[in-house]
């Protein structure tokens, strides 16, 4: 399996854990039918999830629900632990897009019955995350993006990261307190609305506006 990110500088880091952000925008958050988490809302991908630009997401058999959900992916190049939101932006790597693959049909049974997410949200090629685009390219500031999903040409999702409930330094300062992050971690930030199903057969790109794009197909 292939565990290494490249950079658009050239660089590589190995991936490390991989931390995803749930209910992180609103109008994502009305569409699922839920509400603003009082405590941001954390669960994990195992490296063995990471797919990278031109793979296959390949749906289990057991499920009859896959979504795309579009997100702005945080790489970490510095081992941080408990630090200040204000100091985030020196322990960032660069940024991705990636699709938080998700079975909606096993995680709506494991949200009915109390269970984890780790078998909807985890399963092989559930995180393709794109080619990394330098953080030094920003000179100390952490921009806002602009991302767009496109499933067979049609465009799906489109959000802006200024529009997140938490922000990524935010979510760095809460990830470093409980967890601690290291170099080649990865934080999936939430999906804007939008999503849907994916089927066999389908094409998906996905853009940080301006900087880089994936692409996949889906068997
Ligand atoms: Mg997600």
């Amino acid at each position: 399996m292939n565990f290494t990110l490249k950079f658009d500088n050239g660089n590589s880091i190995e991936i490390g854990s991989i931390f995803c952000i749930g209910s992180n925008y609103s109008k994502h958050i009305k569409e699922m039918g839920g509400s603003k988490p009082d405590a941001p809302v954390i669960f994990l991908k195992p490296r063995s999830a990471y797919l990278e630009n031109g793979g296959v997401i390949k749906i289990p058999e057991f499920s009859d629900l896959c979504h795309h959900e579009l997100e702005l992916v945080v790489v970490i190049g510095k081992h941080c632990s408990n630090i200040d939101k204000n100091e985030s932006y020196k322990y960032i790597a660069g940024y991705a897009v990636g699709i938080d693959v998700t079975l909606r049909d096993i995680q709506n049974s494991a949200k009915q019955k109390g269970q984890p997410w780790a078998v909807a949200k985890g399963f092989v090629t559930s995180a393709p995350i794109s080619q990394v685009i330098s953080a030094d390219r920003f000179e100390g500031k952490i921009p806002y993006f602009e991302l767009r999903l496109f499933l067979n040409g049609n465009e799906k999702q489109h959000g802006r990261t200024r529009d997140m409930e938490r922000s990524v330094p935010e979510l760095i300062e809460y990830l470093s307190k409980v967890f601690t992050l290291n170099p080649g971690d990865c934080i999936f930030t939430g999906t804007p609305e939008g999503v849907g199903q994916i089927k066999k057969g389908d094409k998906l790109v996905a853009e940080l506006v301006g900087f880089t794009k994936i692409e996949l197909t889906v068997e």
